[in-house]
């Protein structure tokens, strides 16, 4: 049994993220979505609530499973039996950050291998911040998310307009 993390803040989960869950899913035999709970960034929304987003998102995908993790990611690996970090790689201004993360997790334990999975091209533009930022200004992102998240982001930003 292969098992992928797709490790996240995931505030909120996009249509990029699925796809490269999509992805990771037909590669592994389970996939585990982890949602961070240690979120420097100050999330928009609660860890309960990103998990929750996460679950109906991939709702469709029987190998696929949220959960959240927090502390160390290569320790969340090893606790979860996981073989492989997947991370999504839009453009090459992700690739600096990612290369540095995926070297210092396999310094941190050489057995957590790292993969890095290209979404569809219309999705590279695509991340959770931008996501936000055009919802808030009242643009349309129902395109950029699954249904739920375009739900809870017109709750979330009509009670408290960032
Ligand atoms: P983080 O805060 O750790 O960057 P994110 O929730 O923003 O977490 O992203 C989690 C993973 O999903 C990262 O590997 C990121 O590169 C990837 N990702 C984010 N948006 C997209 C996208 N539009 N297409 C492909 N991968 C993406």
């Amino acid at each position: 049994m292969r098992i992928a993390i797709c490790p996240g803040s995931f505030d909120p989960i996009t249509n990029g993220h699925l796809d490269v869950i999509q992805r990771a899913a037909r590669l592994f035999d389970r996939v585990i979505v982890a949602v961070a709970a240690n979120q420097p960034k100050g999330p928009l929304f609660s860890l309960a609530e990103r998990l929750d987003m996460v679950r109906l998102a991939a709702a469709h995908l029987p190998n696929v499973e949220a959960d959240t993790f927090s502390g160390l990611l290569v320790d969340y690996v090893g606790q979860r039996g996981a073989h492989a970090v997947v991370r999504g790689l839009r453009a090459v201004s992700d690739f600096e950050f990612e290369f540095q993360l995926a070297l210092m997790n396999r310094k941190l334990n050489e057995h957590v291998e790292t993969i890095f999975m290209m979404p569809r091209e219309s999705y590279t533009f695509l991340s959770s911040r931008l996501v936000k930022e055009i919802a808030s200004l009242g643009g349309d992102v129902g395109e950029f998310v699954p249904p739920p998240v375009l739900a809870a982001l017109r709750k979330r930003l009509a009670a408290n307009p960032i």
